[in-house]
């Protein structure tokens, strides 16, 4: 049989010699800790693997969608009608004194390891952020006043039509949470990012500072949620004003929806308390929201990302 006529199974187990798994329940690759099936599921660990299996879903009209680990996401109760990849793809390299560039997989925690045993400034503010570089750069990840885009100098991006282009800073146009991946649906495949030399002892003691500041007002490690779930809003002014801000005053701490509360010490952390269903949080989120736009007249946007069961290509 020509390969032209083998369905997305059998190409795909052809192509990169391994099956994506059929019917895989997607709660374990989300911190909700919630969701239905995928229809089908494909831990990527080399670059080739990522980009052909992108190609042959692209190919056999299948959607796609690629995920990192997972700690800004929502799936859906119904799951996904498609193929999810997730992003395995992992390693650092020194290119100079004060230049690296890492695979998009890369979890954060490595990078940030990785600075303190080179003595390199910059990324102490990520410590503490779960999930990958490859999220990270999408929704632009920071705290304490920065962002891990101020950082990127370079990448390698994997366009809409299977192209690997390289880009440079300017391309993603980073705001607040914001990339231009999020509307393009661009995958990043490789960042280059510059930092600068320190002293070891120092840089270490900014993590250890940060860590204790982020222990104080966020959920222990086992809770499951996804981070702020709501952007900070800009107010006429011009200043970012935190969510939690007006969250505390329309009693969003009081608030739960089925299985899903919000965080008792942080008004805009959504959780699942217990058995939580996608439609409980969703729910809950659009009360939260509707409060807010009533007292204050805000329009409070998710930071958190919903991926529906149905999927357009991209
Ligand atoms: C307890 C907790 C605390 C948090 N604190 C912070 C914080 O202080 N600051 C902050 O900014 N965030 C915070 N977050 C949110 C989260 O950690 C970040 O958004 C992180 O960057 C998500 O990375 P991820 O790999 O888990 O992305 P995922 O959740 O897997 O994916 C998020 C989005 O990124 C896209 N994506 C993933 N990889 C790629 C890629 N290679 N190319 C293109 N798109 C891609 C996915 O398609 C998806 O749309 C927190 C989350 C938790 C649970």
């Amino acid at each position: 049989m020509g390969s032209g006529k083998l369905g997305f199974k059998e190409q795909f187990s052809k192509t990169l010699g391994k099956s994506p798994r059929q019917a895989v329940s997607l709660q374990e690759y989300a911190n909700f800790k919630v969701g239905g099936r995928a229809d089908y599921f494909f831990a990527a660990s080399s670059l080739p693997d990522l980009v052909q299996a992108v190609h042959l879903a692209r190919q056999h009209k299948i959607s796609y969608y690629i995920i990192g680990g997972g700690y800004n996401l929502l799936f859906d109760d119904d799951g996904f009608r498609g193929l999810i990849i997730k992003n395995n793809v992992q390693g650092i390299e020194k290119k100079g004194t004060v230049k690296i560039e890492v695979f998009s997989g890369t979890p954060i925690l490595e990078l940030v390891q990785f600075c303190v045993a080179n003595t390199l400034e910059g990324f102490e503010f990520l410590a503490g952020i779960p999930g990958t570089v490859g999220g990270g750069v999408f929704g632009n990840a920071g705290a304490f006043d920065r962002d891990i885009g101020s950082f990127l100098t370079e990448a390698l991006i994997l366009d809409k039509s299977g192209e690997q282009i390289q880009v440079d800073r300017n391309y993603f146009a980073f705001d607040y949470r914001q990339s231009r991946l999020r509307t393009n649906r661009n995958l990043l495949l490789k960042a280059t990012f510059l930092l600068q030399m320190g002293v070891r002892q120092d840089i270490e003691e900014r993590i250890a500072e940060n860590l204790a500041k982020r222990e104080k007002k966020h959920p222990p490690r086992e809770v499951a949620c996804a981070g702020s779930y709501f952007k900070n809003p800009v107010l006429p002014d011009g200043k970012r004003v935190p969510a939690a801000y007006f969250l505390d005053q329309v009693g969003a701490k009081s608030l739960s929806v089925g299985g899903a509360a919000v965080f008792s010490d942080h008004a805009n952390f959504i959780i699942n308390k217990q058995e939580a269903m996608t439609q409980d949080i969703l729910r809950l989120a659009f009360e939260l929201k509707n409060r807010v736009k009533q007292k204050f007249g805000i329009e409070l946007e998710e930071e958190v990302i919903y991926l529906p069961a149905e999927l357009s290509m991209p």
